[in-house]
């Protein structure tokens, strides 16, 4: 309950903003909107001291190199966690991309994760299910992107962005707003 006020408390002192996040030679970028922060804090905020994620779904600019994410999942409810591990559920997620799919033209373009108390980096499992995601066929999804966020409640949420070419080491995105 003391994490969840802390939550709530950092979020209102706060003014949120879009977030644009691009790599050094601004091949790869993402941008999400303040509403779409203020929803994946809530879910940390729910979370607590457990790990938790979902997925992002967005479009791609028409320059391809960057991500704009229009919605984003919470964690279905097959989806497993403890303190700093998570294997997210897909329990219906098909059904949702289909229906983003149809309606708006938009399609996952990756995931993102919770790490209470801990660095926003993706730890070696993280990277492996990254790289399993970026080579699967179902995914169709050569390029995934991690974003995640991290806490200390009693001081601050912290965000990065990674993207995971295929046959390539992750590269990391820097906040640029
Ligand atoms: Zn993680």
């Amino acid at each position: 309950m003391t994490l969840l006020w802390g939550f709530i408390k950092l979020t209102a002192k706060y003014e949120l903003n879009d977030l644009e996040f691009w790599s050094e030679d601004k091949r790869f970028g993402l941008k999400i909107h303040r509403r779409k922060v203020s929803q994946l804090l809530k879910m940390c905020a729910r979370a607590g001291v457990q790990e938790t994620g979902g997925i992002l779904v967005g479009f791609y600019t028409e320059s391809h190199n960057c991500a704009v994410i229009t919605a984003v999942s919470d964690a279905p409810s097959d989806s497993h966690s403890g303190h700093n591990w998570f294997h997210r559920g897909t329990n219906g997620l098909q059904r949702w991309l289909n229906h983003l799919w149809n309606r708006e033209k938009q399609y996952y373009v990756g995931e993102w994760h919770f790490h209470p108390f801990f660095y926003p980096n993706p730890s070696q499992i993280d990277i492996n299910q990254m790289q399993k995601i970026g080579d699967s066929y179902s995914y169709q999804c050569p390029e995934p992107l991690l974003l995640i966020i991290s806490s200390d409640p009693t001081t601050q949420w912290d965000m990065k962005v990674y993207i995971f070419p295929r046959n390539h080491p992750l590269i990391e995105l820097t906040r640029c707003s």
